[in-house]
């Protein structure tokens, strides 16, 4: 498994400004699921314009010169034929970039229909633009809908400011007070978009993680570790990489002796054994009540069975205490495979399954390997 992939799954932690400023920390698996909370944006949005733009050619007739008139319908008919376009990609491309792409092309197609009009106008200023001037502000309210970036929303914001900036030079009066205040008035907006931004993006992180992870440990969840092998190209997930199944031995015996609550500590004592021992490309994420999972980074089943061995050894060494001070032994099984070439990694932790299997008959506290073979 390539290193990115495996450290996709690691950097999680609480939404802060550094996690809504760009991608940089994003997982794979999140930079999914927020393309498909943009799908779903750029189809409600491109509709919305889609059904505004030829409404709009009624303030055409009221406000603009009679002989620009035609320019501006043609111009209406690309915007309208793009917007569709865009409606109906999005329906069929669902790449994390073809979100990004459309979902910015909602604010350039816009913006480019404005900038062309501006340019087919006469220089005589004998016209209003109603209908049109509002396009940078209305294009600017509209990114804080999106669960943009802070850097990505700045960045079409930019754009609009230009836009409007440059706007003024068509009747002449970019640097008059009133084009000052229009422009620091857009600033203004921008600054709300991208405030919502934060705060939106934020909070489907908040989401995606409790949704990922495990509270009581903080690893991750068997949900998250599925689909995280589900969105792995075949090249993602290429051997050597070991799975090993970790099952507390007899735990039942210690919630049913020491009460739940210890053994709720002993599983986070466990968890954080395990992320000690991990490497830096091992990703950890507890699999069901008391076992756990890790799926290595590139090895050998020697280093692989000798990383088990240190787990074994550290977890046997615990000093864990009940709350009358008395001491809890704990043990640990484990099941190592290795993934063969073509295989399924379903497939490989099927096979650890068994050999931990293998391990609680063998007497516990001991690991059964296997080679891919
Ligand atoms: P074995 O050595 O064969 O694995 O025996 P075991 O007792 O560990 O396995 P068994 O499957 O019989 O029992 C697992 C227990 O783990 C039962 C369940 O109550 C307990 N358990 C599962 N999740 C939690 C949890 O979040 N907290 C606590 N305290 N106990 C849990
Ligand atoms: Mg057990
Ligand atoms: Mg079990």
């Amino acid at each position: 498994m390539k290193t990115s992939s495996l450290q996709d799954l690691k950097t999680l932690s609480i939404a802060s400004l550094q996690d809504t400023f760009s991608t940089r920390y994003h997982s794979k698996d999140f930079s999914f699921a927020r393309s498909e909370y943009l799908r779903v944006r750029i189809q409600i949005i491109a509709l919305l314009f889609a059904l505004l733009t030829p409404l709009w050619a009624v303030m055409d007739n009221l406000a603009l010169p009679e002989h620009t008139l035609n320019h501006v319908l043609l111009l209406r008919v690309v915007m309208f034929i793009g917007l569709v376009a865009i409606l109906l990609a999005s329906r069929f491309k669902r790449s994390n970039r073809s979100s990004l792409l459309l979902s910015t092309s909602i604010f350039v197609l816009p913006a480019l229909f404005y900038a062309a009009v501006l340019v087919y106008l006469p220089n005589d200023g004998n016209y209003s633009l109603v209908g049109y001037s509002f396009i940078p502000y209305l294009l600017t309210a509209t990114l804080g809908i999106f669960p943009f970036t802070l850097l990505e929303s700045f960045g079409i914001g930019l754009g609009l400011l230009l836009l409007q900036f440059c706007s003024g030079f068509v009747d002449g009066t970019a640097f008059s007070p009133r084009a000052l205040q229009d422009l620091w008035l857009l600033a203004a907006l921008l600054a709300i978009a991208m405030t919502t931004n934060h705060f939106q993006l934020g909070l489907l992180l908040r989401l995606y993680r409790q949704a990922t992870h495990d509270p009581l440990t903080g690893l991750l969840n068997r949900t998250a570790l599925t689909r995280h092998i589900e969105h792995q190209t075949p090249q993602e997930l290429m051997p050597p990489v070991a799975v090993m199944l970790l099952d507390l031995d007899f735990f039942k015996q210690i919630n049913d002796q020491h009460g739940h609550s210890v053994g709720d500590q002993v599983l986070k004592r466990f968890a954080l054994l395990l992320k000690k021992e991990a490497k830096q490309q091992d990703v950890i994420c507890r699999y069901g009540g008391e076992e756990f999972l890790l799926l290595s980074g590139p090895c050998t089943v020697e280093t692989a069975t000798a990383q088990a061995e240190r787990i074994r050894e550290a977890c046997h060494q615990l000093r864990l205490a009940n709350m009358d001070g008395d001491a809890v032994s704990l043990t640990v099984s484990i099941g190592i495979s290795m993934l063969r070439h073509g295989e399924h990694l379903n497939d490989a932790i099927q096979r650890a399954d068994q050999r931990l299997y293998q391990a609680k008959r063998a007497g516990r506290n001991c690991i059964m390997a296997g080679t891919a073979t």
